[in-house]
């Protein structure tokens, strides 16, 4: 395929992404404004994310390190600055990994134990001159493995509570809500009603913690129908990735 039919196809799923985003928001009585799409790339060259920023997408999420900083470096090269998108961090991170990812990432989905946000607070301070936006990461099943901080949990770094104080707390942070992928055991209504009350609960304490990151390709009008702000997609854009990356 060349690079025109590449960016046809990429069109054709994104306009199908957004009529199903347009749908499952007219189902609930939200506005399409209200949802921001986060174009999920991991796996897919530079020259993806160009297509989507050239078609209009504006955020773009990676889950490792190790592929996002040279993505992210290539589409700068590529793009001008006024059309680079915003790039989200959502995957699992390792704590000697923030210092590169605060450089090119503005949003981090998958901050879920108070060590991690002490890293990432000290790599922010030293290496950002705005805050890092930064999402508390629920699990909701207490499967901690997974990745996720508990509501209810006798590990103190990895305690819901303690995260989200710890990041509110950190100058080179800004506490902007919470994320959640839903378990595969659970029914994704479900998960995602009781992630909407864990972001009912932090906003009593932290007004400004608006976002909800919720649903992927497979649930995402579970997620809106649920509050969701952002949705992460990836296969229903891209297509599907080989198994095990
Ligand atoms: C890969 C990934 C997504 C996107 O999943 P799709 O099913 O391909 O839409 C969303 N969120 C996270 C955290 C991911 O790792």
């Amino acid at each position: 395929m060349n690079s025109d039919e590449r960016r046809e196809q990429i069109a054709q799923n994104l306009a199908a992404v957004r009529e199903r985003i347009a749908a499952a928001c007219a189902a609930a009585g939200r506005d399409p404004s209200s949802v921001t799409l986060v174009a999920i790339t991991k796996t897919y060259p530079a020259a993806d994310v160009v297509h989507l920023a050239q078609l209009g997408v504006r955020d773009v999420g990676e889950n490792r390190d190790q592929d996002a900083a040279p993505k992210a470096a290539e589409v700068a090269a590529a793009l001008a600055e006024a059309a680079a998108p915003t790039w989200h961090f959502v995957g699992q991170l390792q704590r000697n990994k923030c210092r590169s990812v605060v450089g090119y990432a503005d949003v981090v989905h998958s901050v879920d134990s108070v060590r991690l946000v002490r890293a990432l607070a000290t790599a922010a301070a030293a290496g950002r001159e705005r805050p890092l936006e930064a999402l508390v990461q629920v699990s909701l099943d207490g499967d901690l493995d997974r990745g996720g901080a508990a509501l209810a949990t006798d590990d103190p770094d990895r305690s819901f509570d303690r995260v989200a104080e710890a990041i509110a707390g950190s100058s080179g942070l800004r506490l902007a809500g919470v994320m959640a992928v839903a378990p595969l055991s659970v029914n994704p209504l479900a998960a995602f009603a009781s992630l909407a009350g864990v972001a009912e609960r932090l906003l009593k304490d932290h007004p400004s913690a608006t976002i909800i990151s919720a649903g992927m390709s497979g649930d995402l009008a579970e997620a809106i129908a649920n509050g969701a702000t952002h949705v992460r997609i990836g296969s229903a854009l891209l297509g599907n990735r080989p198994p095990l990356r």
